[in-house]
């Protein structure tokens, strides 16, 4: 059998199968009609002796998977915050799988190397941070966080006199670790990881925003080594940090100043949005997700630390080399992973099609979703939006918190549109998040009908 014998019938299954379930992306109902049982009886349980063909394999799993599928990718898909996936993105993931390579090093698949390279030197354009910083490709913010974290606390104990990579971190000394009230649960985690624990918590305004006084203060409660998390895009309410003044802030008291910026970070790259991220660039590490706002299929975030070497002697595996040599560092160098996917490669495709005006363009759209669902919403009787609507986030309530959880399992219901229960500021909300590069002013319009809809039916 040829190679393309092999593979070839296989792929094609693969297409057709991927193309029926994209048939559905604007029309098919949002929420799985089936659970994980119902899903696992579908599949089968049993570990066969030998199984069917591969399309036979591949056609029994989209049968017995589809109707537990989310459609993320609906433009009046709100939940959480996921982006959906630019068809050039898809089909840069499928050529990534296909090639198969190991992206971690560079003498070894120079060719993924070279499209991440170029796609990180684009990031950092379009985002308005330094062009010296480094750029990982990770699997979410989440470890981006982690990455910008441990090379906070590596370069805080280094400058306080304490050589974390020949002693450890145990036994040097304590680092403060600052976070905003209303920072992303993930922020917890990276910091738990990062052996800084949960950080001490700093008070937000009425946005979810870091107050300046409340972090002078806490800085100045203690002295030694210091990380601050800051916020770009609030998950309720999208707003923005600060991010000029903090970072002032943080440098002048010796602090690490680490920005989660999963989906807020592409603000930079909208012109009508800039001044949110204003001096986001003075920061000294970046998190930030591609798999949400620039639409490429999970799972792709991205690490930006500003001084290399101190991502280097952090996470890199050849770091005294890289050290005492000229020799480029290797993705490998960058992240914490050696052996991984060629995520960047997708990263790469999506701006090189979108380009910079259709980059600002997506990003643009996504805040105009976002303002017309508050102002559909806001028409609606005993409707309100909490938020301040700056970005993508919409938080509305309606009525009493019972009243606004019985929308909330209406509009799950209808299927047609799809917004998280949350709760903000002690409030129950129903909580819309325009993430999606097909959300546009008709797809905004049917989900504010959608809402008028689960309103009605619980009156
Ligand atoms: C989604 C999100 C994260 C976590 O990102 P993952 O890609 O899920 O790891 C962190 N911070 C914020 C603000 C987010 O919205």
């Amino acid at each position: 059998m040829s190679d393309r014998e092999a593979f070839g019938p296989v792929l094609d299954e693969a297409v057709v199968l991927a193309g029926r379930w994209l048939d559905g992306t604007r029309e098919g109902r949002i929420p799985p009609t089936v659970g994980i049982e119902q899903v696992k009886d579908a599949l089968g349980r049993e570990l066969p002796d030998r199984g069917p063909a591969p399309t036979d394999v591949l056609r029994r799993m989209a049968e017995a998977i589809e109707p537990g599928l989310m459609r993320i990718g609906s433009p009046r898909f709100h939940g959480w915050v996921m982006g959906g996936t630019q068809p050039v993105a898809l089909g840069a993931d499928w050529l990534v799988a296909a090639w198969d390579q190991n992206g971690g090093l560079r003498s070894v698949t120079p060719g993924v190397v070279a499209a991440e390279e170029l796609a990180g030197a684009w990031l950092l354009d379009l985002l308005g941070l330094p062009g010296t910083a480094d750029v990982g490709f990770v699997t979410g913010a989440t470890v981006a966080t982690l990455v910008g974290l441990i090379a906070a606390r590596d370069e805080v104990l280094r400058r306080a006199g304490w050589d974390p990579q020949e002693r450890g971190i145990a036994g040097g000394p304590a680092i403060r670790f600052l976070v905003g009230a209303e920072r992303h649960g993930s922020v917890d985690s990276a910091g738990l990881v990062a052996g800084l624990g949960r950080g001490r918590v700093v008070a937000v305004d009425d946005q979810g925003r870091m107050r300046p006084d409340a972090l002078r203060e806490a800085l100045a409660e203690g002295s030694g080594p210091a990380v601050v998390c800051l916020q770009a895009g609030n998950i309720h309410s999208g707003a923005f940090d600060p991010l000029g003044e903090l970072i002032g802030i943080a440098h002048d008291a010796g602090a690490w100043a680490h920005v989660d910026g999963a989906f807020g970070l592409w603000a930079a790259a909208a012109p009508r949005l800039r001044a949110l991220t204003t001096g986001l660039e003075h920061a000294d590490s970046w998190a930030t997700d591609a798999h949400k706002t620039l639409s490429i299929p999970y799972d792709c975030g991205i690490a930006v630390v500003a001084d290399p070497d101190a991502l280097h002697r952090a996470v890199a595996q050849h770091a005294a080399y890289l050290a005492s040599s000229a020799d480029v560092a290797d993705p490998a160098d960058r992240v914490l992973e050696l052996s991984r996917r060629a995520r960047g490669v997708p990263v790469y495709a999506a701006l090189a099609q979108l380009g910079r005006e259709g980059a600002s363009e997506l990003v643009q759209g996504l805040a105009d979703g976002a303002a017309m669902i508050a102002d559909g919403i806001r028409t609606i009787p005993g409707a309100e939006v909490l938020n301040d609507v700056v970005y993508t986030q919409v938080c509305a309530a309606f009525g009493s918190d019972e009243r606004t959880r019985a929308v909330g399992q209406a509009l799950l219901a209808d299927g047609v549109a799809l917004a998280s229960p949350s709760s903000w500021r002690g409030q129950a909300v129903l909580r819309f998040s325009v993430s999606n590069w097909l959300t546009d002013s008709a797809e905004a319009e049917r989900t504010v009908e959608a809402v008028r809809r689960a309103v009605a039916s619980v009156d």
